[in-house]
């Protein structure tokens, strides 16, 4: 019967991260993951020579957590273009990144989408949180980020026209209901650092950190069903005995496998389709944004633009992101969506090829609060939970959440130990 210190339920990133930690400290630790390869939410198919990452991911170079356990160099990241075009009108405006791009600010200042005052106010907040350190951030008061946009005197068309698809590519919610301590902390990153991908795709991502585990740490295609102190059921019926279990998994999943757990966090959703083109729409790898609220899409980018990985020679991949919600089955949504791009790009959409198209019903958690406080939970003496939830959606929460949880079994370790009792009982 295989006894182990730690059982962890998920090799998404925070499960892999907290099994890291923990096996630094010695102890025996299994993860189990229902899906037969590492990184959950944050995974990469290859597929016809083409690399699709699971719903639209973007590195952050600025994230703190990322550089102290990855490696980066070996990801091979390559930067996009710093600034975003926005579809407005019967054309593209363009809002670059002052501090890399001076050039493009030209543009910016003719863009039919904000106010004289808006273009102002633009530059009084890139330079205001530029120099915001984190701890500002994480103590300014809390409230939605339409609030805040709305207070700093950004016109409704400014803030329609390039703020709400924005924050519905970062945040994925239409309503900018998210808190404004993310909002900052988002916009932080996109002003003052590098936004990238891996050359092989966001699932590299994971896999490093998997990588680093010692061999056969990770038992895939193996779904839990049920969780009990010292006590793991596997949905083939197999049972497995440990001292201290993390879940790491989803709200929504950790409702399933731990019924007492009563989820109160609201997943939001988001459709990513994939099509190959001869030709990119454009020639920058620059996010697009609907700045005209019109329609179902939100963004458009060409991941092969900056890492040509992602399409075999001579292609190109485009990734169209959709995060309102609509009533058509996947043909239709195609049809829609190459309808819709044909009045941003011509009628040339018609030449792609739909390549695949995800559903991510549960992608991230919505916040409207965040503290920047509670990375993890230990729900019983001997069971703890990880996971983005219970901050924010972000690589840097989940690695932060893995780190966190390792450090609080440690510092229960004496007590789990004590249980010894329960523990031999369970087994
Ligand atoms: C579309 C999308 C875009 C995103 N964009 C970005 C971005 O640009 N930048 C960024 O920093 N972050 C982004 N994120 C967020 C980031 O991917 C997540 O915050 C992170 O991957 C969450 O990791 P996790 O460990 O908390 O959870 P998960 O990745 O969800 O890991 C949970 C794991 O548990 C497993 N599991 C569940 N139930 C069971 C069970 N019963 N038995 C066994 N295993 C089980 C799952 O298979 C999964 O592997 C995005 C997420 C999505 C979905």
């Amino acid at each position: 019967m295989d006894v182990f210190d730690v059982i962890i339920v998920g090799a998404g990133v925070s499960g892999l991260v907290a099994a890291y930690e923990l096996q630094k400290k010695g102890l025996n630790v299994k993860i189990l993951e229902v899906a037969n390869e590492p990184g959950g939410r944050m995974r990469s198919d290859f597929y016809s020579g083409f690399i699709l990452d699971k719903g639209f991911h973007l590195f952050l170079n600025g994230l703190p957590e990322p550089k102290k356990v990855l490696d980066i160099d070996s990801l091979k990241l390559k930067t996009i273009y710093p600034g975003l075009l926005i579809k407005y009108g019967s054309g593209f405006n363009i809002v670059s990144n002052p501090l890399k791009k001076t050039f493009d600010l030209i543009s910016m200042s003719i863009g039919e989408n904000s106010t004289f005052w808006d273009k102002f106010k633009m530059g009084k907040l890139f330079n205001h949180i530029q120099n915001l350190s984190f701890e500002e951030i994480f103590e300014m008061p809390e409230r939605s980020s339409l609030e805040f946009l709305t207070d700093y005197g950004f016109s409704n068309k400014l803030i329609q026209s390039f703020f709400k698809p924005l924050i519905s590519t970062a945040f994925l919610e239409n309503e900018m209901k998210t808190s404004c301590r993310l909002l900052h902390f988002n916009l932080k990153m996109l002003f003052t650092e590098d936004v990238s991908l891996p050359e092989n795709g966001i699932g590299a991502i994971p896999k490093q950190l998997a990588d680093k585990l010692l061999s056969n740490t990770i038992r895939y295609g193996a779904k839990v069903k049920h969780v009990e102190a010292h006590k793991v059921e596997l949905s083939s019926g197999e049972m497995l005995y440990c001292k201290s279990v993390i879940m790491s998994c989803t709200p929504i999943d950790l409702e399933k496998i731990y019924p007492s757990f009563k989820n109160t966090t609201n997943c939001l959703s988001v459709s990513n389709i994939y099509f190959s083109a001869e030709n990119p729409p454009v020639n920058k790898p620059i996010v697009m944004l609907n700045g005209e609220g019109k329609g179902i899409v939100n963004n458009v980018f060409v991941p092969s633009l900056v890492q040509p990985n992602y399409a075999p020679k001579g292609m190109h991949l485009v990734s169209v992101n959709i995060t309102k919600p609509n009533d058509f089955d996947d043909y239709e949504l195609v049809d829609q969506v190459l309808s819709e791009l044909s009045d941003w790009f011509g009628v040339k959409v018609n030449d792609w090829r739909h390549l695949k198209t995800y559903h991510i019903k549960y992608a991230i958690p919505r916040k409207c609060n965040v503290d920047f406080k509670v990375y993890s939970q230990q729900i019983e003496p001997s069971i703890f939970l990880c996971g983005d939830y219970l901050s924010y959606g972000s690589l840097n929460a989940a690695i932060k959440s893995g780190k966190e949880v390792s450090k609080s079994v440690m510092s229960n370790w004496n007590e789990i130990n004590k249980q010894e009792n329960l523990f031999s009982k369970a087994i």
